[in-house]
């Protein structure tokens, strides 16, 4: 799968590869990363990129006319490509985002900086608009970071172990239970006792007790779907009989 990072702060996303599961997943050809810098498309003799905002207001907005080139261009180069712009005001990003976005094959990341990018651009040009949460960062380069990584876990191969994408919060309308590693006692703190039994079948049982626990305690709102979700199975499987 290939990301492609449209930024005018190429080094700022770069390190970010450099290391764990993303390098290795690079070096086995399953992701390719490349980068689009605006300002080697602007037209200006300066590779100016920003203006002052039309109609007043403080701060500068990103150019249409680089961002227009610099797209055009990747659209030509695949058709297949999927353009994802950052923003604050859309939608919040989620794990179900995330598995969608794993089956595709080009999913190009433009980051806004200054005030935004003028909103011409992104009417132009967005196949999706998203949010990471309700504040505002300089730049949509951690936003596009945050992603990539988010949806990188979903492509085949990039997990040593896809069993444990099947447990992670998120997957269910469950938290996942609490992890403990070794040793088993910690400065007079234990790991639950049936965790060291081996009985598998008691620990499966007392981990989904945990995340009700844990869910109920971090996501009440969820918590109470996740039982309305229970009690219509159960009434509807009374109903069958
Ligand atoms: N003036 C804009 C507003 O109030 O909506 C905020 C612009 S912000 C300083 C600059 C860029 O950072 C945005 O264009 C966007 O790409 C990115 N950004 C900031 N916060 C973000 C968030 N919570 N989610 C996604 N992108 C964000």
């Amino acid at each position: 799968m290939k990301f492609t990072f449209v930024t005018l702060f190429q080094n700022i996303v770069e390190g970010y590869f450099n290391d764990s599961i993303l390098k290795r997943a690079i070096e086995k050809e399953i992701l390719n990363i490349s980068y689009a810098d605006p300002r080697d498309f602007s037209s200006n003799k300066h590779n100016k990129v920003d203006d002052t905002a039309v109609g007043g207001g403080a701060g500068m907005v990103m150019n249409p006319q680089p961002l227009y080139d610099c797209l055009e261009y990747l659209k030509k180069q695949d058709e297949d490509i999927h353009i994802v712009f950052l923003t604050p005001v859309a939608k919040q990003f989620k794990q179900l985002d995330a598995k969608r976005l794993a089956k595709k094959s080009h999913i190009a990341f433009v980051s806004g900086r200054y005030e935004g990018i003028d909103e011409r651009v992104v009417e132009s040009y967005a196949d999706e608009v998203f949010s990471i949460g309700d504040y505002i960062l300089t730049g949509g380069e951690l936003p596009s970071l945050v992603i990539c990584d988010a949806v990188s876990r979903n492509v085949a191969g990039v997990l040593g172990n896809s069993e444990s994408l099947e447990v992670e919060s998120f997957e269910t309308s469950l938290l996942e239970a609490p992890s403990f590693s070794k040793p088993a006692n910690y400065r007079e703190k234990q790991v639950p006792k049936e965790y060291l039994k081996g009985n598998h079948s008691k620990i499966r049982t007392l981990k989904i007790a945990l995340s009700e626990c844990k869910t109920n305690f971090f996501r009440p709102e969820q918590f109470i779907k996740h039982n309305c979700t229970r009690a219509v199975g159960f009434v509807s499987s009374k109903t069958k009989r």
